[in-house]
C-alpha cells in the first residue's frame, strides 16, 4: 500500500508535500510539523532548488506549460522565497479564518505585490505560426524567479472562492489547502492527518472517561 505524502515527510525530511492544490499554498506548505515540531523543509538553498523542480512537475501550468528549466532559484533566492512564504502564510491564514482583508498587514501584501510587479504579459508567435500569450518577468533576480508563485497567489486570491481555502482541521497541523472537491467537504490536508487527529480525539475522550470513572462516588453529581 502506498504511503501518504505526510508519512513520506515524517520518514524523510527531504520529502515535499503537494496537498494545497495551488502552487502558492504549497510554498507555504514547506513548513510542516514533524512529530510535534515545526520543521522548515527549505532549510538550505539546494532544498529550494529541489522543491522548485518538484513544484514545476506538480504544477506545470503555473510555470507556463513545462516552464523554463533554466529559470530556477539560485542560492541567493532562499531569503526572498522564505519572505514570500511568510507573507503568503499571513495572507492565506486571514482568508482561511474568514477574516476581513483589512487584518492583512500592508508589508505582507507589499511582499506579494513587489513580486507581481516584475511580471508582464505579451503575445508571441510560436513555431507553428500561432499567436500565444506568455507571462514573463522583467526582473532577473529572486523576485522575478518567484513570479509563478506570486501569480498563483494572485489567481487564488482574486478568482477563487475564499470559503474553500482552509487550514487542516488537525489542530497540530499547519498545512493549508484549497478545497477542489465537488462537495466542498475537504477538511484535512491528508488521510493520514485525519486519522491522527481522530485517534488523538479518541484518546482524549478515553482519558476523560477514565478520569470521570475514577471520581469518588457522589463526586460527579455534586453530592
Ligand atoms: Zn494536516
Amino acid at each position: 500500500m502506498g504511503r501518504t505524502a505526510t508519512e513520506r515527510v515524517e520518514g524523510t525530511a527531504g520529502g515535499f508535500l503537494f496537498v494545497g492544490e495551488a502552487l502558492a499554498l504549497d510554498l507555504v506548505n514547506t513548513e510542516v510539523v514533524v512529530r510535534g515540531k515545526r520543521t522548515d523543509l527549505l532549510d538550505a538553498p539546494n532544498a529550494l532548488a529541489a522543491w522548485w523542480r518538484a513544484a514545476r512537475a506538480r504544477y506545470p501550468d503555473a510555470f507556463g506549460g513545462a516552464g523554463d528549466p533554466a529559470v530556477s532559484p539560485d542560492d541567493g533566492a532562499l531569503p526572498a522565497a522564505t519572505a514570500l512564504r511568510e507573507a503568503l502564510r499571513q495572507i492565506f491564514g486571514a482568508v482561511a479564518d474568514g477574516r476581513d482583508g483589512r487584518v492583512i498587514a500592508a508589508p505582507d501584501l507589499s511582499v506579494l505585490n513587489r513580486v507581481l510587479a516584475t511580471g508582464y504579459q505579451a503575445v508571441v508567435i510560436d513555431g507553428g505560426g500561432a499567436l500565444r500569450p506568455i507571462v514573463g518577468s522583467r526582473d532577473t533576480g529572486p523576485d522575478g524567479t518567484l513570479l509563478p508563485v506570486a501569480r498563483s497567489a494572485f489567481e487564488l486570491l482574486t478568482t477563487k472562492d475564499p470559503a474553500r481555502l482552509h487550514r487542516c482541521s488537525n489542530d497540530r497541523c499547519v498545512l493549508l489547502f484549497y478545497d477542489t472537491t465537488k462537495s466542498a467537504t475537504r477538511r484535512w490536508c491528508s488521510v493520514g492527518c485525519m486519522n491522527r487527529a481522530r485517534s488523538a480525539a479518541r484518546y482524549r475522550s478515553h482519558l476523560a472517561e477514565k478520569a470521570a470513572s475514577a471520581l469518588p462516588p457522589g463526586a460527579a453529581t455534586g453530592g
